[in-house]
């Protein structure tokens, strides 16, 4: 009993992700630092029913409520509470018992817990971008207000985190964001439309989500990226340079007004990040083998090209034009992703129909959540006419 006391309470939001299945194996080798309050999913209720046999949370939410009614049984035995839909996750994100709060659901669909849990002071770790790339002012004033902590665990910004100084930022005069490049960073690029939903999700060195694996693979993932470590370190999109780093051992950069360049190393494996969000301002075993210079013997570096990657180019003119069209940009996207994934939608034409959305005379900056949500939807439904339209013509012609 003494051991719970001291552990810390842990919500995961995506639990069954690739986030939330790392996060897990790094808890497990601290049992006694760490406990599970409650496990979220969507619709995967066979890998939910093994977490929670592992688990045992006090709460299992599937948001989809077959996918509840389907768990509640297999569970029934046990002293584990089934929930179902939006409001459950929000619901969990605040639990008095819950310390620290893993925002991993990939998507807008992250949006409401995470803020949930901004607004009731914990300790969040941010993988979802997307959400802050929807709502980043209004994310960051919820964490300030109320004593929350944000620890990001995107291993770029956790690189970052690590590498600024410890209050302030005296000195800095960039980031280096460092970007794989993706699949397709040496392809012919006039075969670029042929890319396959196979190829795409392959990355080279990291094993990710779907839709992440798209987004690195058009770079959007970057483009997001930049727009998160914008509000994160309150810094502006000139002061942040992509660099291309096909090895993906250096996780990023912070440059000092001295010549200094600081940068966090390490193999491509986002235990590190975990475990440095739970741990911090400590450190853990995360399970991580030693990096091994010699074996990486080489470290490469590339400017960005915005011709083979246009989605960078869209997330940079988006941030200009203010909230409203990050909102759009980031709905787009899913919109654009999910249609490729089903073959609906060919690769090279997810940055067209993203910028098609981008070009609706989108302005301004929405701060309150409602705003916000009503942004993201119109956005979501102009991609959808757009997606008709388009296979529409196709099957006219
Ligand atoms: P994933 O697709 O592997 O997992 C997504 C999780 O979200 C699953 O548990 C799923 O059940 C849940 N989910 C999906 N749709 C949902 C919905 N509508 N409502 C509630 N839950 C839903 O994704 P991932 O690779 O683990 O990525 C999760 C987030 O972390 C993304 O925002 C991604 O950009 C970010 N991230 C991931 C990595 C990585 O290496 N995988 C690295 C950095 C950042
Ligand atoms: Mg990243």
């Amino acid at each position: 009993m003494d051991n719970i006391i001291n552990s810390k309470g842990i919500t995961i939001l995506g639990s069954t992700g690739t986030i939330g299945v790392n996060t897990l194996d790094v808890m497990s080798l601290h049992p006694d630092a760490y406990h599970v309050v409650a496990l979220t999913a969507n619709l995967n209720v066979d890998k939910m029913l093994a977490q929670c046999r592992r688990w045992k949370p006090q709460y299992a939410v599937m948001v989809d409520e077959q996918a509840a009614e389907k768990l509640s049984l297999a569970l029934k035995d046990d002293d584990i509470e089934v929930l179902s839909g939006v409001d459950s996750l929000e619901f969990v994100s605040q639990l008095e018992q819950v310390d620290y709060v893993m925002a991993a659901i990939v998507g807008a669909a992250g949006l409401l817990p995470n803020l949930a849990a901004a607004k009731a002071g914990k300790r969040v770790l941010l993988a979802n971008k997307e959400s802050l790339v929807m709502s980043g002012k209004l994310f960051m004033d919820a964490l300030h207000e109320n004593n929350a902590t944000l620890l990001p665990i995107d291993s770029e910004h956790n690189a970052i985190f690590q590498c600024l100084p410890v209050s302030g930022q005296q000195g800095v005069t960039k980031i280096l964001l460092t970007a794989s490049g993706g699949p397709f960073r040496t392809r012919d690029i006039n075969t670029l439309h042929d890319i396959t939903p196979e190829q795409a999700v392959a990355h080279p060195n990291w094993v990710m989500g779907q839709k992440i694996s798209v987004d690195s693979a058009t770079m959007m993932n970057k483009g997001l990226e930049v727009i998160e470590a914008c509000w994160l370190f309150d810094i502006t999109p000139d002061k942040i340079q992509v660099v291309i780093h096909p090895q993906s051992t250096i996780h990023s950069m912070v440059s000092y007004n001295d010549g200094s360049v600081l940068a966090q190393l390490g193999n491509p494996d986002m235990r590190t990040p975990i475990a440095y969000g739970l741990a911090w301002p400590e450190r853990l075993n995360s399970g991580v083998e030693q990096l091994d210079l010699f074996e990486v013997a080489r470290l490469d570096f590339e400017k960005p090209d915005f011709q083979r990657f246009p989605c960078l180019r869209l997330a940079y003119e988006a941030y200009k034009s203010g909230g409203n069209a990050t909102i759009a940009l980031n709905a787009a996207n899913e919109i654009a992703v999910e249609a490729f994934l089903r073959k609906k939608l060919r690769f090279t034409d997810i940055p067209v129909l993203i910028e098609a959305v981008l070009e609706q005379s989108i302005t301004g900056t929405s701060e309150q959540i409602d705003e916000i949500l009503i942004q993201d939807s119109v956005s979501r439904q102009q991609a959808e006419l757009w997606l008709n339209k388009r296979s529409a013509s196709h099957a006219g012609a």
